[in-house]
């Protein structure tokens, strides 16, 4: 899920100093493609403080665990559902653009579910396993282009690896310390996997890290072929259900939808047009 950043300064401030002599020994530099059209850094090299295998491996854990709750109530869409044929066949498209921003994504066994649920809800945990809610589907009369603006969002979370720095910046010092000497091949990994599993689902993102999923996202979907000026009309839906001022329900709640968003979103448009344009030509 996908939330903004509630990150306290004041206990940021007293690891800092750790975490920036840790992220030095440990960051491998990662930057935006190169032939990315949309105007993105680098990934946050706090993230390095987190293992990624194991991370994905809780990611996986706790994807399951939701899965077989939603089975066991009956609300998990079956194989044959039409809705979840169609998010497959959108995540088809946008899964050949994804290792381009990050490598490890060639390896992930990608997983796209549905839940039956009145929330407005969608994520894409570490590792690429991908949920929607029938709410936001049926609630924002969501067309395939703004299906794929929002898929393209939450796999951006994923191969931004956002949860992988911000669980970097929440956990205590002395775990850090531990997974640190892990990194560094000094000592035992432990428990975090499960620790850090149940934390998956509530994680809440910054600012900044939405604007860059809302932009690596647009460029995912235009290059499988999605209408990025539905990333416009997306966020205008989202504006007129949850009142605009991110006091909605669930993902509106924590995605706010503000003229700001909207604006920067339509300012990216022209970026990823020909890269629409192409993908359409090819299919
Ligand atoms: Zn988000």
């Amino acid at each position: 899920m996908c939330f903004l950043c509630d990150v306290k300064h004041s206990a940021w401030q007293s690891r800092r100093g750790f975490l920036q002599a840790a992220a030095g020994a440990a960051a491998v530099a990662a930057s935006a493609p190169l032939l990315a059209q949309v105007d993105v850094g680098a990934s946050s090299s706090l993230r390095t403080l987190v293992p990624a295998g194991e991370l994905e491996a809780a990611s996986t854990q706790e994807y399951t665990k939701l899965l077989s709750d939603a089975r066991a109530k009956g609300t998990l869409a079956p194989p044959g559902s039409a809705q979840l044929r169609r998010l497959r066949h959108i995540a088809g498209r946008l899964v050949p653009q994804a290792a381009q921003w990050n490598d490890r994504a060639k390896k992930w066994r990608w997983e796209v579910n549905l839940i039956d649920s009145k929330q407005i809800n969608a994520f894409c945990m570490p590792g690429g396993k991908i949920a929607f809610y029938t709410g936001i589907l049926t609630q924002l009369r969501l067309t395939d282009d703004e299906a794929a603006m929002i898929m393209g969002h939450e796999m951006a979370h994923a191969l931004r690896e956002h949860a992988r720095a911000r669980i970097a910046k929440s956990q205590g010092t002395s775990t850090l310390l531990s997974l640190g000497s892990q990194l560094l091949g000094l000592g035992q990994f432990g428990d975090m996997a499960a620790s850090v599993g149940t934390q998956l689902l509530t994680l809440r993102f910054s600012r900044e890290d939405e604007t860059d999923a809302d932009l690596v996202g647009l460029e995912l979907a235009a290059r499988g072929g999605y209408n990025p000026q539905a990333a416009v009309s997306l966020w205008q839906k989202m504006a007129r259900v949850g009142g605009g001022g991110g006091n909605g329900p669930g993902f509106l709640s924590t995605h706010p939808s503000g003229p700001e968003r909207i604006e920067q979103l339509q300012a990216n448009v022209p970026k990823v047009q020909g890269l629409y344009l192409r993908a359409r030509g090819q299919s």
